[in-house]
């Protein structure tokens, strides 16, 4: 099963997509985690990927593509997964289409979270992430068990440094001109379903899981 999460930045794709991940066996794959696991260890991509991470702005497609194409061939993948972040565009979507016709293969299933932008501004400034992991947590809805710390694994928590309330807005703004596009996109291919995001994360998730069957 292969799955497309959409919605706005803090809309709750991602933790929606650790819980699927977890029901159907699949990995959760994040262009964002990935990223921001390149930042931490300090490779070249890494550095490259930040100058426009802290912007609010897009990584280019030439680096970002070629990093999910190789994610996907991996053998964890050959079940499915969730696709987390990406596409973010419509020629991120077209080559991820190509991709998989070569191997007759299609995406199954696009999910949109769809939250109003008041709350997403809430959501993003109370989440917090652990950058070892990739978990994330909200102080208020979704708070670890011990305060700044991951549940998962021990390392601290920090506040993305892309959700500081500057760059919140740039990101809603390349959202809706680039991102938002992708709703269309999936809708005329007969496969988007949207899921009103606003609701306790477990009641998003059964949404979810009821449309997937
Ligand atoms: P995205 O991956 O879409 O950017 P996240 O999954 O990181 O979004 O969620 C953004 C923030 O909102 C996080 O702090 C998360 O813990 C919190 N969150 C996620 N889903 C819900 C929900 N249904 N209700 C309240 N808060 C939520
Ligand atoms: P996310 O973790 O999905 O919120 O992504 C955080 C940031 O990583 C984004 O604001 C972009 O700068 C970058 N990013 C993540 N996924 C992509 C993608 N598919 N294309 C371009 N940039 C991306």
């Amino acid at each position: 099963m292969k799955i497309v999460m959409l919605g706005a930045p803090g809309a709750g794709k991602g933790t929606q997509a650790e819980m699927l991940a977890k029901k159907y066996d699949i990995p959760h794959v994040s262009t964002g985690d990935i990223f921001r696991m390149n930042i931490k260890n300090g490779t070249e991509l890494g550095m490259e990927a930040k100058k426009y991470m802290d912007q609010g702005l897009l990584v280019p497609d030439e680096l970002t593509v070629r990093i999910l194409l190789d994610r996907v061939a991996k053998e964890d993948c050959t079940k499915g997964y969730v696709l987390d972040g990406f596409p973010r565009n419509i020629p991120q979507a077209n080559v991820l289409d190509d991709a998989l016709s070569k191997l007759g293969d299609k995406i199954d299933y696009a999910i949109n979270v769809d939250v109003p932008d008041e709350n997403i501004i809430r959501r993003m400034s109370g989440r917090r992430a652990c950058l070892a992991c990739g978990a994330t947590y909200h102080i208020e809805h979704v708070p670890p068990k011990k305060e700044g710390i991951c549940d998962k694994c021990g390392q601290e928590l920090v506040l993305r440094d892309d959700d500081k309330p500057e760059t919140v807005k740039n990101r809603l703004q390349v959202y809706k001109e680039q991102t938002q596009p992708l709703i269309d996109f999936y809708g005329k291919k007969g496969i988007l379903h949207n899921v009103d995001g606003t609701q306790d994360m477990n009641e998003v998730f059964e949404a979810i899981v009821a449309i997937l069957g």
